[in-house]
C-alpha cells in the first residue's frame, strides 16, 4: 500500500482493503456487543511475593461474540479508535467495582485483607471530559470501598497532557482510589518525569520479566525499575511471571507483587471467587 499526498489518490492493495473491511465489520459488531450483553470480565490474581498471600485481582475484558471468544488485543484497539471504548470502559468500571464490593464482603467474613481490584483504563477513556463524573457515579452506585480500587493507566496516557493528567490523578486520589502505571518500560517516558505524577504502583511489563533469565542486562533493567519505584515510594508488580526462577529473582530484589500464569491464569468470576475463598480460608 502507498500513501500519496496532494491530489493523488490513495492506492489500496487488495490486502489493505480486506483489512479495512474486516475492521469495519468488527467495529459494527462491537458497537452492538454491549447491548447484547456479550462482554464478560475475567480476573487474574496477584500474589504478594513476600507473604505468598493473594493480594488482589486484575479485571480483564473478554468478548463472547457469536463466533467465539475474542481477546482484547484484537478488539480494544478498534474500540479505542472508534470511541466505543468510552461506553465499554464505563461498563468495565461498573462491573469490576460491583465485583470488588462483593469480594470485600467475602473477605471480611473470612477475616482476610481487602482484595485489590485493578482496572484497566484506556487513554481515550481517561482523557474523556466525563471520566471523573463516571468514576464518582460508579463509586456511589456500587458503594465499593475506593481504597480497594486501583486504576491502571499506560505511560502514553500519562505523559501526554501532563498538567491536566496530574490534576485528574490528584482528584482520583482524593476520592481514595489508587493509581498504577501499566506496561512500565514500554513507553517513552523519562524516568525523572515520573516523580511528578501521583502514582502508587508500577507494573513492570512482561517483556522485562521474560528477559530476566536471558542475560545480565535483562536482569539489571528489571532490578533498576524496582529500585526506581521504591525510591519514589511506589510499590511494584511484575507482570507475566511464568517460572519459579523469575519469582525468586524478583523476590530477592524486593519486588512487592507478582502476576502471571505461575500463580494463576485469568479466570471467570466463579473460579476467581473459589480461588479467593481457598486462599483466604487457608
Ligand atoms: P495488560 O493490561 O498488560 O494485561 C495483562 C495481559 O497479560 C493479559 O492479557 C493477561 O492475560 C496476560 N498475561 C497474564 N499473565 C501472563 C503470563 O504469565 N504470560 C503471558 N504470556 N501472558 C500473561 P489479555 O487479557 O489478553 O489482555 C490484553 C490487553 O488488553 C491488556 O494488557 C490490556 O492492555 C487490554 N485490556 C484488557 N482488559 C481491558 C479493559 O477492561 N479495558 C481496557 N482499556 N483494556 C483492557
Ligand atoms: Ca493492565
Ligand atoms: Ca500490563
Ligand atoms: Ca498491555
Amino acid at each position: 500500500a502507498q500513501r500519496l499526498s496532494g491530489n493523488s489518490a490513495v492506492v489500496f492493495t487488495p490486502h489493505l482493503m480486506a483489512d479495512q473491511q474486516e475492521r469495519l465489520q468488527l467495529e459494527a459488531r462491537l458497537s452492538q456487543a454491549l447491548d447484547r450483553g456479550e462482554f464478560e470480565l475475567f480476573y487474574q490474581a496477584q500474589c504478594d511475593l513476600h507473604t505468598g498471600r493473594l493480594a488482589g485481582f486484575e479485571a480483564l475484558l473478554r468478548w463472547r461474540a457469536a463466533d467465539g471468544l475474542v481477546g482484547p488485543d484484537r478488539f480494544i484497539p478498534v474500540a479505542e479508535d472508534s470511541g466505543l471504548i468510552v461506553p465499554i470502559g464505563r461498563w468495565v468500571l461498573l462491573q469490576a467495582c460491583r465485583q470488588a464490593s462483593a469480594w470485600h464482603e467475602r473477605a471480611r467474613a473470612l477475616g482476610g485483607p481487602l482484595p485489590v481490584m485493578a482496572i484497566n483504563i484506556s487513554p481515550r477513556q481517561f482523557q474523556h471530559p466525563d471520566f471523573m463524573t463516571t468514576v464518582r457515579e460508579v463509586l456511589k452506585a456500587t458503594s465499593v470501598d475506593p481504597r480497594q480500587i486501583e486504576l491502571e493507566i499506560t505511560e502514553g496516557a500519562v505523559m501526554d497532557h501532563a498538567d491536566a493528567t496530574i490534576a485528574k490523578m490528584a482528584e482520583l486520589r482524593e476520592l481514595g482510589l489508587h493509581l498504577a502505571i501499566d506496561d512500565f518500560g514500554t513507553g517513552y517516558s523519562s524516568l525523572a518525569y515520573l516523580k511528578r505524577f501521583p502514582i502508587d504502583r508500577l507494573k513492570i511489563d512482561r517483556s522485562f520479566v521474560r528477559d530476566l533469565g536471558v542475560d545480565a542486562q535483562g536482569a539489571a533493567i528489571a532490578r533498576a525499575m524496582i529500585q526506581l519505584a521504591h525510591s519514589l515510594d511506589m510499590t511494584v508488580v511484575a507482570e507475566g511471571v511464568e517460572e519459579e526462577a523469575q519469582a525468586d529473582c524478583l523476590r530477592t530484589w524486593g519486588c512487592d507483587l507478582m502476576q502471571g500464569y505461575l500463580y494463576a491464569r485469568p479466570l471467570p468470576v466463579g473460579e476467581a471467587t473459589a480461588l479467593l475463598d481457598a486462599k483466604l480460608g487457608a
